[in-house]
């Protein structure tokens, strides 16, 4: 097949438990709007059991068809049935590109996919368009972020991941019609794999927050974290941190913005002893308001700032929490 077969812009729709990833929805968004450059369709590759209700839901955020694989072989997230059944959707609908959420089950079958059909993938891109001459093009950060690459993949289909957050869902248009498509799986019955328990961990979405105070290298010891959840709980917030704490395992990852953590754009961000590194400040800079506090009134966060407060962080945050509590009356 030559690649000039090769077209229309597949999303992979990640569900859990019959819930879609919302990352789905934003994928659905943009691969709308690659389609439309190029004239072509948009497809959506839903892989799971029982969970062929979904696919209006994919089709209302902007598919044109949905491939539904339903096996009770992938009830739970088994990296070998997922494969081989998502390749048999690709061979099928021979999209030109291939979309997927870096999110951990992304990350995990996205390069298993791109394996098994010699194809390139570009992880974590910033961006995608098509360009004059009609390519498909993935932008992502490289050199730690100070450049943004675009990269064009010779091969068909191209894949690209993306995070959560980074590409904004169209409106739900319950009026949408599209196509529905029964993919037949019959896998092998052991694939070596075997979930022996699920393990709920620390819930933190992030990416979700509406307000977030954030936490950087200006904090001399880990107990002293204290502080800051004081504050994040009178406000309702969530904690975030710069990727030196979760390095020093100070916090877990979940709580970790930027370039390697997560992107977030919450209504306020407070920023406290974060210098404001280009890794940082690329998982933060579309925030509603900024608020910084730091000792140095150069520091480079300074730039994203709305507010800046130089000042010591071990004065400044308990003189906030006392006047918010006393605002409060508490
Ligand atoms: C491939 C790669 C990926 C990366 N990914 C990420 C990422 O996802 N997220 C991320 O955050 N980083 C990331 N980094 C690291 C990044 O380059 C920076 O090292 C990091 O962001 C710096 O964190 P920081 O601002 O907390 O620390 P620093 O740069 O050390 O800044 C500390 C700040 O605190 C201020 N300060 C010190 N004491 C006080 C005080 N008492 N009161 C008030 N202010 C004070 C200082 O003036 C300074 O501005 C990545 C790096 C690489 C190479």
């Amino acid at each position: 097949m030559s690649q000039e077969d090769y077209s229309g812009f597949m999303v992979f729709a990640e569900q859990h438990d019959g819930v879609i990833h919302p990352v789905t929805f934003e994928l659905l968004g943009k691969a709308r709007e690659l389609a439309e450059k190029k004239g072509s369709k948009v497809y959506a590759a839903l892989l799971g059991y029982n969970v062929g209700s979904l696919s209006s839901e994919l089709i209302y955020y902007g598919a044109d068809r949905v491939y539904v694989v339903d096996s009770e072989k992938l009830k739970v997230f088994d990296v070998m049935h997922y494969k081989d059944a998502f390749l048999k959707v690709i061979e099928k609908a021979k999209p030109e590109a291939i979309l997927m959420g870096a999110t951990n089950t992304g990350r995990t079958l996205a390069p298993r996919i791109s394996a098994a059909l010699k194809t390139g993938l570009t992880a974590d891109c910033t961006d995608l368009f098509i360009d004059e001459k009609g390519n498909f093009i993935q932008v992502r950060p490289a050199f730690s972020g100070n450049i943004f690459a675009h990269i064009g993949t010779k091969t068909k289909p191209a894949m690209a991941t993306v995070r959560y957050r980074t590409f904004k869902a169209i409106e739900k248009d319950t009026s949408r019609k599209g196509e529905v498509e029964k993919v037949e799986y019959s896998g092998p019955d052991d694939t070596g794999y075997k979930v022996l328990e699920k393990i709920p961990r620390e819930k933190v979405n992030i990416s979700d927050a509406e307000v977030i105070v954030a936490v950087g290298k200006g904090l001399k010891k880990k107990e002293d974290l204290k502080i800051i959840e004081d504050l994040a709980k009178l406000l309702n917030a969530t904690v975030g941190a710069s990727r030196p704490l979760v390095d020093d395992d100070w916090i877990s990852r979940d709580h970790q913005v930027g370039f390697s953590g997560n992107i977030v754009k919450p209504k306020i961000y407070i920023a406290i002893g974060i210098s404001g590194s280009p890794q940082h400040t690329v998982g933060m800079k579309d925030s509603g308001i900024v608020i910084s506090i730091n000792k140095d009134p150069n520091a480079p966060i300074a730039e994203y700032s709305d507010y800046f407060i130089v000042g010591d962080l071990y004065e400044v945050v308990p003189k906030l929490i006392e006047e918010i509590k006393k605002k409060k009356g508490t």
